[in-house]
């Protein structure tokens, strides 16, 4: 199955939440969240007016909305939890642990993409050094001590300069270092559920896939 490659606004509409797919674009303040509240399609603002959820539909809704900022298919989100299932400590914990760590999303939080969609398309391309190695696998998963890097040719990119020069260092987690100047990042420990700033119930996730 390919990737959803249609209109990402929809997919934060259906949520009733910003999920920020966009990158810079989501702080614009033409967010469709905003202008349209309610879930896309014929129906939505009938749906947008119902008031009781089943609990399955909140299961959910739930784990759409994560398998949708981390930009993930089912089968690779379901692998994941399968892998949180059988590593030690909380499950709905180890998933966001095991989400955070992946290659993309660390390109996305050090700052040198604006969005995860663009990360993958960095990574993918050959543009971001593991320990000086080429990695092109947006779902590799970092460890503790990793140095991650822009590939020496490409430092000059104009969508990674963009985006570098508009981020601070203090947008950086505490679990990850950056050197803005050289565009090297590091990890400095495997992230706590504190440290994943993201407003979900990961326990709703563990329930739905759980049944
Ligand atoms: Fe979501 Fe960004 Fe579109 Fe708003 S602008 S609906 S946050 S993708």
């Amino acid at each position: 199955m390919g990737r959803y490659t249609g209109p990402v606004c929809k997919l934060c509409r259906r949520e009733g939440q910003k999920l920020f797919l966009k990158g810079p674009k989501c702080y614009t303040g033409k967010c469709a969240v905003d202008r349209r509240a309610y879930p896309p399609g014929q129906h939505g603002p009938a749906q947008a007016r119902k008031r009781k959820q089943s609990e399955y539909a909140t299961q959910l809704r739930e784990k759409q909305k994560v398998k949708r900022i981390y930009g993930l298919h089912e089968k690779q989100f379901r692998n994941l939890f399968e892998k949180a299932v059988i590593q030690d400590g909380v499950t709905g914990v180890n998933l966001l642990v095991n989400l955070e760590t992946r290659l993309d999303n660390i390109i996305y939080r050090l700052g040198i993409a604006s969005s995860r969609s663009q990360a993958r398309q960095l990574v993918r391309h050959r543009h971001i050094e593991v320990n000086g190695g080429v990695v092109d696998i947006p779902s590799y998963h970092v460890r503790v001590g990793d140095e991650i890097a822009v590939r020496a040719a490409d430092r000059e990119l104009f969508p990674i300069q963009e985006t570098m020069g508009a981020r601070s260092r203090a947008t950086t987690p505490e679990w990850l270092a950056l050197d803005d100047k050289n565009r090297v990042g590091r990890v400095l420990r495997i992230p706590e559920r504190q440290d994943i700033s993201l407003a979900v119930q990961e326990q709703l996730i563990v329930e739905l896939y759980s049944k």
